[in-house]
């Protein structure tokens, strides 16, 4: 079922016959990709196959959160957060961002242990979480009747509301210049003297020398047509929206048992750490060996199957030419069925932890393609085989928090501005010559 609060947004009328930067795909990456090139005087031409945000973007959980991340990403994500606080006065526009703090309790010591270890590590980066005691974790849960061990806390974190951030962003960039075209499908690269030349499109061809390739999970097909290996796996990720209630719980939330955020329209938005579908394609299995390390870590959580996606969607074999309707036409937004199993454990579990919280029903459930990487983070950057390409995808279940950011450091490759961190860690390259290091043991 689509999400039903995404922010809807007018296409531009007419499709620019030639842009200074191409972005393919309008998720949050795409977006504020398509906001910093545009601010910087670029003409920006942003597409998406279906509606801007309509994908991962809008199905998220809505967490902003520097904790618990791989230290490889702690320098990003520190610079979106303080765009995210920023965001509302530099664009006009409220996404819902509120630097509310996001704790993690538990009842299991190897969690505590693990988020204490993780928060000494990025003392050294300034983030400022700390380890909660047995009683803090208590304090911080008021009406929980779990006893916790302890948590981890970060009052800096925070949460927005995905059917609003996306298209906010977007909607900035056109201020600055930039034109948006939904239902507009990329369907190819052309390229000249071995450099791009310009973008084929559902409704003609864009001439440009520079494309950033936001595709979320859709970035492996394409590219692949464009002779770029990209190891990449879409776990299905489930999450749903209870009715409006008591605001006893006020700040995002992780247990083991489930994760929760308040919303601003006074429900809640919950899922369960972890817990995904896996299904067995064409794509899926080309790629096993990169993923073997990732879903060893992952298994437990994970249930596996044949579905659909074995012959359509962005996971299926195939090919398609630039004249012809290609597959991102026929699957407009990527919208899979969420798992009622997770639904079910999930809302169960609520209402036994939190008395106050037993009549809360389910109003929506969804699914998102969760675009992930064999070491869990994205890959922003140039990629040697196609000068002109610069590639941001595989947020791998973390690209919202850290998505203006990520934003702003893709169009710094585009333009070769000085990057605002070191963009060294999420280079292509890393796949393959063995350079990329290992999975993270936390989510
Ligand atoms: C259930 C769930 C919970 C999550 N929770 C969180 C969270 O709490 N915090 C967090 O930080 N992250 C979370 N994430 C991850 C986060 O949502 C993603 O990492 C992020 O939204 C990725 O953004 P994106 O722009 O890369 O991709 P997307 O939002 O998926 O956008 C990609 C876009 O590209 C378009 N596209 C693809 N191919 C083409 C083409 N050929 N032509 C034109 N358009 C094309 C698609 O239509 C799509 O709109 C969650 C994800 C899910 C599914």
């Amino acid at each position: 079922m689509p999400v039903s609060d995404l922010k809807p947004i007018d296409s531009d009328p007419t499709l620019p016959a030639q842009a200074d930067v191409v972005v393919i795909g309008a998720g949050i990456v795409g977006a504020s990709t398509a906001y910093y090139l545009a601010r910087k005087g670029l003409r920006v031409a942003l597409l998406d196959k279906g509606q801007v945000g309509a994908e991962q973007s809008s199905r998220n959980w809505g967490w902003c959160r520097q904790q618990n991340r791989d230290e490889r990403e702690i320098p990003l994500v520190i610079k979106s957060l303080a765009t995210w606080d920023r965001l509302a006065a530099e664009i006009g526009a409220d996404a819902g961002f509120r630097k509310t703090g996001l704790s993690f309790v538990s009842d299991v010591a190897a969690d505590i242990a693990l988020w204490d270890d993780w928060n000494r590590m990025a003392s050294q980066y300034g983030v400022p979480s700390r380890t909660l005691s047995a009683r803090e974790a208590q304090a911080m849960t008021p009406g929980c009747d779990t006893k916790w061990l302890g948590g981890t806390t970060c009052t800096t974190d925070g949460s927005a509301e995905p059917g609003l951030a996306t298209t906010l962003i977007a909607e900035a960039a056109r201020s600055h210049g930039a034109t948006i075209h939904q239902e507009c499908a990329a369907r190819g690269i052309e390229t000249s003297g071995g450099r791009v030349s310009g973008v084929v499109t559902e409704r003609g061809v864009i001439r440009t020398q520079a494309v950033v390739c936001a595709g979320g999970a859709w970035t492996s097909r394409f590219c692949a047509r464009l002779g770029i290996d990209l190891p990449q796996a879409n776990v299905r990720g489930t999450a749903f929206r209870t009715s409006a209630a008591p605001g006893i719980i006020k700040t995002p939330l992780y247990t083991p048992q489930f994760t929760i955020r308040p919303r601003l329209d006074g429900s809640y938005t919950v899922s369960l750490n972890g817990r995904g579908r896996l299904e067995i394609t064409p794509r899926g299995i080309k790629y096993t060996r990169y993923f073997l390390p990732l879903l060893r870590l992952r298994f437990r959580g994970l249930r596996f199957r044949i579905g659909r996606s074995f012959f359509e969607g962005p996971e299926a074999l195939g090919r398609w030419s630039d004249d012809a309707v290609s597959p991102f036409e026929r699957t407009r937004v990527l919208d899979p069925w969420p798992d009622p199993a997770i639904v079910k454990e999930g809302i169960e579990a609520l209402r036994a932890a939190y008395p106050a919280l037993r009549d809360l029903q389910v109003t929506q459930a969804w699914a998102g393609a969760i675009d992930s990487m064999p070491d869990a983070i994205p890959v922003i950057s140039a990629v040697g085989k196609l000068p002109g390409l610069v590639i941001s995808t595989g947020y791998s279940g973390h690209g919202f928090g850290i998505g203006p950011a990520a934003g702003e450091l893709t169009a710094q490759l585009v333009t070769g501005d000085t990057p605002i961190v070191d963009p060294s860690p999420y280079r292509y390259t890393r796949l393959f010559d063995g350079t990329g290091g290992e999975a993270p043991k936390l989510f």
